[in-house]
């Protein structure tokens, strides 16, 4: 940022005119923990809101190995060659515990990574689960208004992350592997119930019997579960993503989707509904911290711990003592 910093109207013109440098100093702007950072990225996101929104937000899960990387360079080049423009996020939740990745490190699509029309940001790498939320939500706006029209959200399948990228994306993807029928019963039905179409990959040479059954039988397990999107029946597939097998019949997936949840309103009712979830989070996460920052609250927080653990002073007098002296 030091070397050729720019103003932030320049910034704001660039992302509009899609010049790509300056769409990456605007998210590492966002992605900065630093109070000045922040004020100028909110500048910055302000002045773009108008030109955001247009585009099909894709989340992708699967654990690793299930061919996420592969999947989306060949999903992301054939969407470049139909004149889309494709950004690539992630959200690594790996990488705000222990500051390492699961995603982020190996040298990972390289040919889309070359791509005019394409643009990939690895995760966010530090904070909490909550602050990577808000930091890719406000990079997939700046995305949009960079011109992109498609924006993939890239998680790994552990723990929360999956409801956070549910929570930020229009259509959710979850890419497995060929399975027996016990680990389909161990498989969590919490991530089935979050995602729209389920596609078993690597659905080649001898494998691909076998991935036809494990999309047969996932089918009939979700029979059983709530879909994730109201009116939508969640489907599922084979696909190749190393041969490039059935990488455009998720694109055509993708659009019947659009098109359903469009005239039936889910669209766009699931899009307000995640600003009003992005709002509380917010808030909730602002409050959080000027409490814990807060000084008196700072001294008094040990004192009172210790004391409830000494049975000197229950719970429920030590919170309100505590935030009794916030409010002083
Ligand atoms: P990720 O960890 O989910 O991102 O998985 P990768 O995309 O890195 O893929 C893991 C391994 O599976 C790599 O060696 C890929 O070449 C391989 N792979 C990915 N997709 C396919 C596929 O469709 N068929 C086959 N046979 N191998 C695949």
């Amino acid at each position: 940022l030091k070397k050729e910093e720019r103003s932030t109207v320049d910034i704001i013109s660039g992302i509009h005119g899609g010049v790509r440098s300056d769409l990456a100093q605007a998210i590492t702007l966002v992605e900065s923990n630093a109070t000045r950072h922040f004020h100028r990225s909110q500048e910055i996101i302000q002045e773009i809101m108008p030109s955001t929104g247009r585009s099909v937000r894709i989340g992708i899960s699967g654990v690793p190995g299930a061919g996420k990387s592969t999947f989306i360079e060949a999903f992301g080049l054939y969407l470049c060659e139909q004149g889309h423009k494709v950004a690539v996020l992630a959200v690594d939740p790996s990488s705000s515990k222990t500051g390492g990745s699961i995603l982020g490190d190996k040298t990972r699509m390289e040919q889309l990574a070359r791509h005019t029309r394409a643009f990939i940001r690895p995760s966010p790498s530090s904070g909490t689960l909550g602050g990577v939320h808000r930091k890719t939500r406000e990079s997939i706006l700046l995305c949009e208004a960079a011109g992109y029209d498609v924006i993939l959200v890239e998680t790994v399948g552990v723990g929360q992350s999956e409801a956070i990228v549910r929570d930020m994306v229009d259509f959710f993807l979850l890419l497995v592997l060929t399975g027996a029928g016990d680990e389909l019963q161990g498989m969590k039905k919490g991530i089935m119930e979050l995602v729209d179409a389920i596609a078993v990959n690597k659905a080649d040479g001898d494998n691909k019997a076998r991935a036809e059954k494990t999309a047969h039988e996932y089918k009939q397990i979700l029979h059983f579960l709530q879909p994730a999107t109201e009116g939508w029946e969640t489907k599922t597939f084979t696909c190749s993503a190393l041969n490039n097998v059935n990488v455009d019949e998720t694109w055509r997936i993708v659009q019947e989707f659009v098109k359903s949840t469009k005239k039936s309103d889910v669209f766009d009712e699931r899009r307000n509904a995640q600003k009003k979830t992005w709002f509380y989070t917010s808030l909730k996460d602002q409050i959080e911290r000027m409490f814990f920052e807060d000084e008196k609250v700072r001294k008094e927080l040990p004192v009172l711990e210790k004391q409830v653990g000494e049975n000197e002073v229950s719970v429920s007098l030590a919170v309100e003592k505590l935030i009794g002296s916030y409010r002083q």
